[in-house]
């Protein structure tokens, strides 16, 4: 009796999880105008279920889609008609996914005997239990904040790194994509970095000297949660709204920074749904209530996958910044120390100019706030396996990313306003 019980609860947790066999990822490089609308006609066929990991954007510049196996076949005959160029990305992704869920599987395993491990990917659970640890091992500079609650009622806890007194201070987020694996992860291990390089690290020593750092490794733990569970592609968080079939918001389209302007949707189906209205979701809300009641935070940096960017404002509009000199050559800086380590090339500019408008994001809304410092990361990679970056490239991408934020966080210290 308990052996069945035992094994019900294993196949229903994986019997659940949508599977993505077959499913392939391609990239589409349209050559024109018209190819470009082509793309942007195809993603709007719902039937076709196509998830565009990254849209068509200009003329020569890759495109990236995942299609369902059951449309593979009618989509490459629509390319192939429209003479849009294409190869396969990502062959089979249900194989990546399987990999992935063996290597976290066997990590388990492995960590039983108490010793964490960075570079593997982990539940909300242990990611939490890994936070605790930090402040445990870091009683008088790491505490816990619960900043409010998600939609689904899981706290939202961020690290506080403090000497103590009343500083201005440097908030960090990641994870408010569900999918983007590789920032909850990065996150964690930055936030590990910064506990154990206070005293012993020049520079950390010398920024949580003069400044505080909050650091949120899950900005969104239902969708988290529900990506390891249920759908691994999920991006959105789980809130459900009244009169739709449909669940959840695109937390990066919600805030109240050009919203409801171009890139984000209205559509409660779609991924870069906006929401209802402007910071209706409590994840955004939590957040912003933080901010707004802390009162003197300086830089407002939050860490998305994959592109291998690093950005500043705005994406609501393709208008320049006030700072856009200054910003621009912090972030120029930041990515030739990232780059330094690992030879992982970035690119620099504006939302809008070096990836798209997008209307509702985070560090728009930061910057208008009177944030000046406020810089939005793509981590690896730039395709090859997306969202689904295998676990080795985690302390890699932790590592290079670490030297970007840091050069950012010398320039707060010393550029004081
Ligand atoms: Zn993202």
């Amino acid at each position: 009796m308990k052996l069945i019980l035992v094994f019900g609860a294993l196949f229903g947790h994986i019997y659940c999880r949508e599977t993505f066999v077959g499913d392939q990822v391609l990239e589409v490089i349209p050559r024109n105008e018209e190819q470009i609308r082509h793309l942007v006609e195809l993603e709007a066929e719902e039937h076709l279920q196509l998830d565009f990991w990254k849209s068509p954007t200009i003329p020569g510049e890759t495109a990236h889609v995942r299609v369902p196996f059951v449309s593979v076949q009618a989509v490459k005959v629509f390319l192939e008609s429209q003479g849009i160029a294409y190869s396969i990305m990502i062959e089979d992704v249900q194989v990546l996914l399987d990999k992935e869920n063996e290597e976290m599987l066997l990590n388990q395993r492995r960590e039983r005997n108490g010793n964490f491990n960075f570079e593997a990917y982990h539940t909300l659970e242990e990611i939490s239990q890994a936070m605790d640890n930090i402040v445990a091992e870091h009683p008088g500079l790491v505490s816990k904040v619960n900043i409010g609650h998600s939609f689904e009622k899981r706290p939202m806890n961020v690290l506080k790194f403090s000497t103590g007194g009343d500083k201005p201070a440097i908030w960090l987020d990641a994870g408010i994509h569900a999918r983007e694996w590789v920032t909850q992860a990065t996150a964690l291990w930055t936030a590990n970095k910064i506990a154990s390089g206070y005293g012993n690290d020049v520079s950390i020593t010398s920024i949580l000297d003069m400044m505080d750092i909050f650091l949120l490794p899950v900005a969104n733990p239902d969708g988290y949660v529900f990506s390891q569970t249920n759908n691994r592609m999920w991006r959105k968080n789980r809130s459900r709204i009244p009169g739709s079939r449909c669940v959840g918001v695109d937390l990066n389209r919600n805030w109240d920074a050009g919203f409801g302007g171009p890139g984000a949707s209205q559509n409660p189906c779609s991924d870069s749904y906006r929401g209802p209205q402007a910071t209706c979701e409590v994840e955004v809300k939590s957040i912003v209530n933080f901010i707004q009641s802390h009162g003197r935070i300086k830089a407002f940096i939050t860490l998305h996958s994959y592109s291998q960017l690093l950005m500043f404002p705005f994406g609501y509009t393709c208008t320049k910044p006030d700072n856009f000199d200054e910003l621009n050559e912090v972030a120029q800086k930041a990515a030739r120390s990232l780059t330094s380590l690992h030879g992982t090339k970035y690119k620099v500019g504006s939302i809008c100019s070096v990836m798209y408008q997008a209307s509702g994001g985070s560090i728009d809304w930061s910057y208008d706030y009177g944030i000046k410092y406020s810089f939005a990361f793509e981590l690896r990679d730039t395709g090859r396996y997306g969202f689904l970056l295998p676990a080795n490239q985690i302390l890699p991408t932790a590592e290079e990313t670490w030297l970007g934020l840091k050069t950012i966080m010398e320039h707060v210290r010393d550029h004081p306003y």
